[in-house]
């Protein structure tokens, strides 16, 4: 069977390589870039978590976590635990959602969360969650890995590809268009995350994806060994790099290209010192921002209602730590198998439903 990908971040990958892996011998990812994983997956920060706020995607961390686990040394997968803070909401409901699952989450009182981590302000703060299997990994390196099992495996890989449409004939995906010469294929996977959107509206598919700007900072001088934490619903938090951190905050929505730079490193610090006091002396080291990959429910869409089309893009900052389910997921939709996860809640058309919008 002939299969194209479009994109090479960790979504296409992950495909790229499943799809070898169940045995489909006609594979090509065609990556616009000159190497892999230049788009947003450059800007992750590396955090697998199984404590979400949705069912759907904890499924999704639990079908991942074997691969991060056998991986664990090639792309430096630690368990440090995640921490989460709820200021506006209790976390009781979420921790029992996911004891249901098997995921043995802890639910942490604010007398709780004083006592085990005596450096956070707890001002504001609810209840809180904590996870200490949740941890990071190095996106480069699972890329790198799965990209050369692919090439092992036979899957072309072609660089500086730019696809510029999908070629469709009777209702039907048939191929891509790349360079004014069109490629024939038998499945069209659409992995190639926000540049998805004008890709599928070549052939009228509307891909709902927000222009949403993210920074991430990188700080030094906090000498505090903490887990990642991060803090509902301001979506602040703050990860363990080395002797350094991470800190970021959920966003901001662009109408143009205009950038907040100033206002968002004055707010993610203000943000930080409010929940670690400590953190006050930190300097800045480095300062990173990327568009990010959020849909409306911060959910995202694999989708094969379309004939001849597989899309999987949208992963609204999780599509690192669900790239192994996806790969796998989308191998069998391809191969005409039921899924490993029933997907209909990820579906392209689905309803918008607020109380299922994702953490
Ligand atoms: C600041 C930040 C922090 C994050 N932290 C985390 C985290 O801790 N954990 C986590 O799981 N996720 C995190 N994420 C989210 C995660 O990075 C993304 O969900 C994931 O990288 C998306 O991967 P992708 O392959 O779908 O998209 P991308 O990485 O954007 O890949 C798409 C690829 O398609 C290529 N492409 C585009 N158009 C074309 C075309 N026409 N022809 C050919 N190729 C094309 C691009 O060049 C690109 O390489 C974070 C995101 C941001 C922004």
């Amino acid at each position: 069977m002939k299969v194209a990908v479009i994109g090479g971040g960790i979504v296409g990958v992950s495909i790229a390589y499943h799809l070898s892996q169940a045995g489909i011998s006609d594979i090509v990812l065609f990556e616009r870039e000159k190497m892999l994983g230049m788009g947003v997956t450059q800007y992750c920060s590396g955090g697998v978590r199984s404590q979400f706020t949705t069912s759907i995607n904890v499924q999704f961390s639990k079908e991942s976590i074997g691969d991060f686990r056998s991986l664990a040394q090639t792309i430096g997968y630690q368990q440090c635990g995640y921490l989460i803070l709820d200021a506006g909401s209790d976390s009781l409901p979420r921790v029992k959602m996911q004891n249901d699952l098997g995921v043995a989450s802890e639910y942490l009182s604010v007398d709780k969360l004083k006592q085990r981590f005596p450096f956070i302000s707890a001002e504001g703060i609810k209840s809180a969650s904590f996870f200490g299997e949740d941890g990071i990994a190095d996106p480069a390196s699972l890329i790198e890995h799965w990209h050369k099992q692919a090439v092992k495996n036979g899957v072309k890989f072609e660089f500086e590809a730019s696809v510029e449409k999908l070629v469709e004939e009777s209702g039907r995906v048939s191929g891509v268009s790349v360079g004014g010469n069109v490629g024939r294929y038998e499945v069209v996977a659409l992995a190639a995350g926000i540049q998805s959107v004008e890709l599928a509206k070549t052939i009228g598919i509307d891909i709902p994806i927000l222009k949403r700007r993210k920074y991430v900072f990188m700080v030094e001088g906090l000498k505090i060994k903490h887990p990642l934490i991060m803090e509902i619903p301001t979506g602040w938090y703050i990860k363990p790099e080395g002797e350094d951190a991470l800190i970021g905050m959920s966003g901001w929505e662009e109408k143009q290209d205009y950038e907040k730079k100033d206002e968002s490193l004055q707010e993610t610090l203000a943000a930080t010192v409010k929940r670690i006091p400590q953190a006050e002396n930190v300097h800045l080291k480095k300062t990173l921002s990327s568009m990010s990959d959020e849909t409306p429910d911060k959910h995202a869409i694999i989708d094969n209602s379309h004939p001849g089309l597989i899309i999987a893009t949208g992963f609204s900052g999780h599509g690192f730590m669900h790239s192994p389910a996806t790969g796998r997921i989308v191998a069998s939709l391809v191969k005409g198998e039921k899924p490993a996860i029933d997907i209909s809640a990820l579906a392209l058309k689905r309803k918008l439903n607020k109380e299922l919008v994702a953490i």
